[in-house]
């Protein structure tokens, strides 16, 4: 029997990483499926630069799960799911995400608030004393690095903080910080790309008391150039509505060394975030100081003005 894991669309980092290091615990731990680690999306520039430090191969490109057995990481949301994810089976969960999942039939589900998937993968290595070879420790190391944004975000525990230290002279990081600002730094070249391209980077789509938000991220040491940008933003941002029938679209522009976010917004439900937030949205554009997590800080408020 094959299984397949894979994380969710637009796969990031942790979704890449948890996927091909959870396959290898699972084979280690002497499981006797075929296990596939898998993606469902391009990688990105990120993901990119860290396989390659790492010497590993990018996951299977899983285009449809129709008929398949599937392991989600790193997310539960059925919009973020594999294609036809709903005519194949999900036979376990693994995710640090807010929980949005019915499912008939019992299955291994495992969340836990920390600050990335990886984190609790880590956890399962070395509390079942698992063999971790510098590969694996380097990749679990760098998506708790990328999704914690190096520990600054307010998703970061002291799990993650702990386990990032027993990774890193495994992985052969001497300073976590300096490979983090190396890791950020590979996603930059922002300026190079197009307006279509920065917001599918890290796009995701929720249905939020019933209605279908599109929230892009983009991760940035500097906010400048992006910012110029803001009239191409609003048009590409106005046709993915259209086109993929959105209540509302926002794109953050979260500046990691500063620790703050410009959100651009257009749709309907523009006024009730403004008041959800308790910020003035001028010129599609609202202002969030110490914003660095769509997860913990835009998505639980948004949920609220939703309802
Ligand atoms: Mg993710
Ligand atoms: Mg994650
Ligand atoms: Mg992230």
């Amino acid at each position: 029997m094959t299984i397949y894991i894979t994380g969710h669309k637009n796969p990031d980092t942790d979704s890449i990483c948890a996927a091909i290091t959870y396959a290898n615990l699972k084979k280690k731990t002497g499981k006797t499926e075929n296990i596939i680690p898998a993606r469902t999306g391009d990688i990105n520039d990120e993901t990119r630069f860290i396989l390659k430090k790492f010497k590993t191969k990018p996951p299977q490109l899983l285009k449809d799960a129709e008929g398949k057995k599937v392991i989600l990481v790193d997310h539960t949301e059925p919009k973020q799911r594999p294609e036809n994810m709903d005519k194949g089976e999900i036979v376990e969960v693994l995710d640090h995400h807010n929980i949005n999942f019915v499912q008939a039939t019992p299955i291994p589900f495992h969340i836990e608030p920390v600050g990335s998937t990886c984190t609790i993968i880590a956890d399962m290595y070395f509390k079942n004393s698992i063999e971790l070879k510098k590969e694996i420790a380097g990749l679990l190391l760098a998506a708790i690095i990328s999704d914690t944004v190096i520990f600054k975000s307010p998703i970061t525990t002291e799990k993650d903080i702990g386990m990032a230290q027993k990774l890193a002279p495994i992985a052969d990081i001497e300073d976590t910080e300096a490979f983090g600002i190396e890791i950020f730094n590979a996603k930059s070249g922002w300026d190079e790309k197009t307006i279509q391209e920065i917001i599918s980077t890290d796009y995701k789509e929720y249905d939020l008391g019933g209605k279908k938000i599109g929230i892009a991220q983009v991760e940035t040491v500097d906010t400048t150039q992006l910012k110029q940008r803001k009239q191409e933003f609003l048009k590409v941002m106005d046709s993915m509505r259209e086109q993929r029938d959105l209540d509302t679209i926002l794109v953050l522009l979260t500046d990691i060394i500063k620790e703050d976010c410009i959100a651009f917004i257009r749709g309907n439900s523009t006024e009730n975030i403004a008041k959800t937030f308790k910020k003035e949205i001028k010129d599609n554009q609202m202002y969030l100081p110490g914003v660095l997590s769509r997860k913990k800080q835009i998505v639980p408020p948004l949920e609220k003005a939703m309802k």
